[in-house]
């Protein structure tokens, strides 16, 4: 077999598995003939060949979540390690973590939450191109069902935001005035390291705060006013080419199912086939460690076992995959009357939780960061969901009223989350397309709902939503909705299912650099970690991408593999991009010096990268100078021999012919 040069394990070497894009000028040179940091497609799919040094280790996974199922999958496709020498470890009793989906008609169905998920997922792609899909023929990737299911069954809403006990209030624009507007802008252009440990109440104005932007953006990424601006500002890059498919949500696109139907169960099929086992009730909460100098090699997994302590010796050339911290920990559920009740404590989770792993390896050292930051106040980090099962009732007669499609027709239902504006806790709802579950009967919709804000009391329901039981859930929606003269026919019909998660948004509390370890801290030989709490060059947090990243940087590093991690997907720095994203920060009106552009570009190759002006007689002589006027002050002459000039440069282009 072919021998690689092995890594470091520090990605120092002369190849960078993990890339950023904003380290620095890229261009080629004799010593750079790599494609570009950020580059996606075809080329960036090359199978690496196996390095040698695979044959006779094993791989040790803690966490079935999609980040450990993910480190799972690339071992094997591109490490080429045999299945049966991985073992993923889990604390619970079924795979998937935070990937979940239960529950049956009668005792009401349960997904903590849905998934908002849109084209430039790479690293999920990368990897369910790969995946059989479970209802597809042979051959058919979870990929390919995905297209399907999307691409035939458009994503929209026909009424983001809702107020007034049932009305539809005007979703078209951000609503941000133009101060408002440089703000967004201002943030773009900070620096990343000048932003540590500031929350986005400290940075933004209190009117920002009250604008449809951020009512879009805080109810579809779950963002809290006192929560990370450094995050803020990852998710405008990561997602600046959504923009203006924020208001309707045609940016998003949806699974077919609920997901862990949709992404766990075709995964752990193809590894399960493949031989890897998953060894449940498994809870890992510390590694012991050789320490070298500076080098750290993990020699043993200390671990709860079906309740009592055991060690799993970790052999001299194996690796372990550590999931640092989860957003599903300590989930409390309730029902249609009982309300969650949180067994972890505001400050402190305890050693009894899966933070220990965690809190145990930055005993250790600083290099692996400070995870107290983040589950160190769950007042800040936690907010509760609500899995509805329903039956006809007057709730979906309104449900109807709102949907773009028939709730059971199959598609597109809500489109995405429908958010009360007026709403004390700040709550959302959502029907997505159904079923959501495999199982589920024809008359059966399952509808989620959650909300951001845990210590107000309802609008109706004079209590905050944590104290809540089903019941009186569902009267605060019915309220938000003006059906609750309703309720009792609504109630009879429909069965609440609670999850309060103390650490929801916990990966979203104020952090600063060091705070979390890289995916192989420095000097780690043989240990690599994953999940949402680690850190990346540039990627965001609270989406199943970012967890497989990790697993790809960690596999590729410890084993040595000459394969890239492309950086966050480049679409941000696309001129179309930013040109669209001008225009919709702008209420979707031409953006200052747009309609100049139009007058330069109008009549060349480029004239399709503008939006289109929204009225026809906008490049007339009289709107042009006034824009030209409202940009650079007024001064009737320089306007008009600045519109001269640009005539003659446009007449420049469209005459020249080839020398
Ligand atoms: C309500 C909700 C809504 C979401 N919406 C979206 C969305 O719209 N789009 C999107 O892309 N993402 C969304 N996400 C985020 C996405 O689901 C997660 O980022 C991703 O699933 C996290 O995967 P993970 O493997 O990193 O961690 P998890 O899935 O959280 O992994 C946790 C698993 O590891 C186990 N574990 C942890 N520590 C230990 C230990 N010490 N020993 C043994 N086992 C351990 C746990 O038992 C659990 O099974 C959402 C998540 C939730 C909960």
């Amino acid at each position: 077999m072919t021998k690689v040069p092995s890594l470091q394990a520090d990605n120092n070497g002369p190849f960078k598995v993990e890339n950023d894009a904003t380290a620095g000028y890229w261009g080629y040179n004799p010593e750079n003939t790599l494609p570009p940091p950020d580059m996606m497609g075809a080329y960036m799919r090359n199978r690496p060949v196996p390095a040698d040094q695979v044959e006779g280790r094993k791989a040790w996974i803690i966490g079935s979540g999609i980040a450990g199922l993910a480190a799972a999958f690339y071992m094997i496709r591109d490490g080429g390690m045999p299945g049966e020498n991985i073992t993923v470890l889990d604390a619970m009793n079924v795979a998937g973590g935070s990937l979940d989906g239960a529950g049956n008609p009668d005792d009401g169905y349960i997904i903590r939450g849905g998934r908002e998920m849109n084209w430039n997922y790479d690293n999920i792609w990368d990897m369910f191109q790969d995946v059989q899909a479970l209802e597809l023929p042979k051959g058919f990737s979870v990929l390919d069902e995905y297209r399907l299911v999307n691409d035939a069954d458009p994503n929209y809403s026909k009424a983001r935001l809702m107020h007034k006990r049932g009305e539809i209030r005007d979703f078209s624009m951000l609503g941000l005035t133009r101060s408002q507007q440089w703000e967004l802008v201002r943030l773009l252009l900070k620096r990343k390291e000048d932003l540590d440990d500031i929350t986005i109440e400290q940075y933004f104005s209190p009117g920002f705060l009250e604008t449809n932007f951020w009512f879009f953006w805080r109810t579809m990424f779950a963002f809290e006013n006192w929560h990370s601006l450094l995050e803020m500002k990852l998710y405008m890059h990561r997602l600046l080419d959504d923009i203006d498919g924020l208001n309707d949500m045609s940016a998003l696109v949806f699974p077919k199912y609920n997901q862990y139907d949709s992404f766990v169960r075709p995964l752990i099929d193809h590894l399960r086939q493949r031989g890897v086992k998953v060894q449940f009730n498994t809870r890992v909460y510390d590694l012991e460690m050789r320490v070298a100098g500076d080098t750290y090699t993990v020699t043993a997994i200390r671990a709860e076992i079906g309740g009592k302590d055991e060690t799993i010796t970790v052999g001299p050339n194996d690796v372990v995959f550590a999931l640092t911290g989860s957003m599903t920990e300590g989930t409390a559920y309730g029902d249609m009357d009982h309300a969650p009740v949180l067994e972890r404590g505001r400050h402190e989770p305890g050693d009894a939780s899966e933070w220990a792993l965690w809190k145990n390896l930055a005993r250790k050292s600083p290099i692996f960061g400070k995870p107290e930051k983040f589950y160190g106040d769950t007042d800040k980090s936690m907010w509760e969901s609500v899995t509805l099962t329903c039956k006809p009732s007057p709730f979906v007669d309104k449900l109807k009223e709102l949907s773009v499609n028939d709730p059971y027709s199959g598609k597109t239902v809500t489109g995405g989350i429908i958010t009360f504006t007026d709403s004390n806790w700040v709550m959302s709802f959502t029907c997505n397309r159904q079923p959501h579950f495999p199982n589920q009967p024809d008359d059966v919709l399952v509808v989620w709902l959650y909300a951001l804000l845990m210590r107000e009391d309802g609008n109706y329901i004079k209590k905050p939503m944590p104290a809540c039981t089903g019941r009186e859930i569902i009267a605060e929606l019915c309220y938000h909705l003006g059906i609750e003269q309703h309720l009792d026919t609504v109630v009879a019909n429909t069965k609440a299912r609670l999850a309060l998660m103390p650490y929801i948004t916990s990966m979203f509390m104020p952090r600063a650099a060091g705070d979390r370890p890289r995916v192989v801290p420095a000097g780690c030989t043989n240990l690599a970690l994953l999940g949402q709490f680690v850190e990346t060059s540039n990627d965001i947090i609270f989406t199943m991408d970012s967890s497989v990243r990790t697993a790809r940087v960690g596999v590729y590093t410890l084993l040595g593999l000459r394969k890239q991690v492309p950086d966050i997907s480049p679409v941000q720095y696309d001129i179309r991009t930013l040109l669209k994203a001008a225009r919709a920060i702008n209420n979707n009106a031409p953006f200052p010096g747009e309609r100049l552009l139009h007058r330069l570009l109008d009549k060349t190759y480029y004239a399709h990268i503008l939006p289109p002006l929204p009225d026809k007689d906008s490049t007339k002589p009289g709107k042009l100078e006034s824009e030209i006027a409202e940009f650079f002050g007024d001064g009737r002459q320089t306007v008009t021999r600045l519109v001269g000039w640009l005539d003659k440069v446009r007449e420049n282009f469209r005459g020249r012919k080839q020398d």
